[in-house]
């Protein structure tokens, strides 16, 4: 597939106006974060690309085209707890389970879970996509904590505003950027959370949203968005607690008539309808016992939780290649239309075990003698934790046998590359670039009764990174958020 020639050629004088316009209209409309030496009262315009980077239409198509599938997929793999329970590959998904059941033990009252997932894809320049279109092909699909919807749609509107106001100038001309509206559709679902509760659990007083954060988090106005989104489309409060913070920050409050127990934060005396966690994915986010406790707490009282402990468990890379079987997904949305399982398999690429089954072993085998293809994950989210190509066998054999069933083997997708300019922290640096495209949907659903109440697809957030780096992670300081620009 040819790529546009890219990108434009401005002079020296007009490329430093162009950054420094970028730069204001980052600070000034929150495409920012913390900076990591400004104790929390210092920002920095995020990191992004200074055009938007092209990308094939009927791709974009078929990304958008299957979210509400995925969606509907990953909930029922969520409703699905006896399955669930054998799909568990590690220590980590096991404590997650451990503390599902912990729940289950003393009556879990809240059946309603939300979604807010983000499915994220390369695309594959060797191969074709769905009756013949650019092929995408998934990487992972996340269901918990999935972040920069919000500076999505900044970064598309930064560009959106470069391109109309003629700041790219007579070399820019041509670029016509698409705005992401994730930031709204995201509020949009969780504004649905809130007032399902609402609907559901009559609330006497106030109420409001609970966003568990991390200490220390410099994303932080990627998640401020949402806030002040839900405030401003919806009047709805939200307040942000760590998980070491929960217990002494809210209390429970039992309501006998009612059957439950309500989450109630305890300086403003709201009732919380909705707890939307964007911390709780990674060991990291549990150094005690304290934050598991919190964990269990929040999952035991009635408000909504974004995502449930199941919902977080499904979105498990080992879930990831057991659904590529074609068999597993088919048993998941037997009546969905055939035509739209075979778009989804269409992003599939081969994702093998490493466990002791035989299609493990083998691929055990294809590890040691072709690793080059391949990228080996654990089960783990957040960026910086996967092995690539000739590292796999040292790091097999650095690590006992017996725990690597705890891995999936995944082919890698190479991706077309193409020229753009990333601004970093006021430097501009220029390359060749992959991009990662990543769609958002959001779902509620009753995880008892499997009945869906809201599905839909919301947005997109195009990543990009210098081909030379293997890890893309924005807030780990490997990539950049970008736009797209369809051709
Ligand atoms: P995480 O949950 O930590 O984000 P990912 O599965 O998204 O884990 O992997 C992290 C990064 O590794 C991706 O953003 C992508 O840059 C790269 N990567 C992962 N899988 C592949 C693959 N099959 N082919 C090429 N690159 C990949
Ligand atoms: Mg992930
Ligand atoms: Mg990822």
């Amino acid at each position: 597939m040819e790529y546009p020639a890219y990108p434009p050629r401005p002079s020296k004088e007009e490329a430093d106006f162009i950054n420094a316009t970028a730069i204001d209209w980052s600070l000034g409309n929150g495409l920012a974060m913390l900076s990591p030496e400004g104790k929390g009262v210092t920002a920095v315009h995020a990191p992004i690309t200074v055009y938007p980077s092209p990308f094939p239409k009927s791709a974009m198509t078929n990304a958008l085209a299957v979210q509400t599938a995925f969606n509907e997929l990953y909930a029922r793999v969520a409703n699905n707890e006896e399955w669930l329970r054998e799909s568990l590959a590690d220590d980590f998904t096991g404590k997650l389970w451990e503390s599902y059941l912990k729940v289950k033990a003393t009556g879990l009252t809240q059946h309603l879970t939300l979604g807010l997932f983000r499915s994220d894809y390369i695309v594959d320049k060797h191969a074709k996509g769905y009756q013949g279109s650019a092929a995408i092909k998934q990487i992972e699909f996340n269901t918990v904590s999935i972040s920069f919807g919000a500076l999505s749609s900044k970064v598309s509107q930064l560009h959106n505003y470069l391109s109309e106001s003629g700041t790219y100038g007579e070399t820019g001309k041509q670029i016509e950027p698409s705005v992401s509206d994730s930031l709204v559709k995201l509020a949009d679902g969780l504004a649905i959370g809130h007032k399902e509760y609402i609907a559901t659990a009559n609330p006497a007083g106030k109420t409001a949203v609970l966003f568990v954060v991390q200490p220390g988090e410099r994303n932080v106005f990627d998640q401020r968005h949402l806030e002040y989104r839900l405030y401003e489309a919806y009047g709805i409060i939200s307040y942000r607690l760590t998980l070491a913070e929960i217990r002494a920050q809210t209390k429970y409050v039992k309501d006998a008539a009612a059957g439950f127990t309500r989450l109630v934060h305890t300086a403003s005396g709201a009732e919380i309808s909705l707890v939307y966690y964007r911390s709780g994915y990674a060991p990291t986010d549990y150094p005690s016992e304290t934050e598991w406790d919190a964990r269990v707490y929040l999952e035991s009282t009635h408000a909504i939780k974004c995502p449930s402990l199941l919902t977080q468990i499904s979105g498990s890379k080992k879930i990831q290649q057991i659904l590529t079987d074609p068999a597993v997904i088919r048993q998941f949305i037997p009546e969905t239309e055939p035509a739209l399982v075979d778009q989804l398999e269409a992003t599939f690429v081969k994702i093998h075990p490493m466990d002791d089954s035989p299609a493990g072993l083998k691929a055990r085998e294809v590890a040691f003698a072709t690793p080059g293809r391949f990228v080996l994950k654990p089960q783990r989210e957040g960026g910086g934790n996967n092995i690539y190509k000739e590292n796999i066998p040292d790091f097999l054999r650095s690590i006992p046998e017996d725990t690597w069933g705890a891995y999936i083997l995944m082919e890698l997708i190479v991706p077309p590359d193409f020229n753009n300019k990333i601004l970093r922290a006021g430097e501009i640096y220029d390359g060749e670039i992959i991009s990662e495209l990543g769609v958002f949907g959001t779902a509620l659903w009753n995880q008892k009764t499997a009945e869906i109440k809201h599905n839909e697809q919301a947005g997109w957030l195009l990543r990009s990174k210098f081909k030379s780096s293997d890890e893309g992670g924005v807030a780990a300081g490997f990539g950049c958020i970008d736009s797209v620009y369809l051709f």
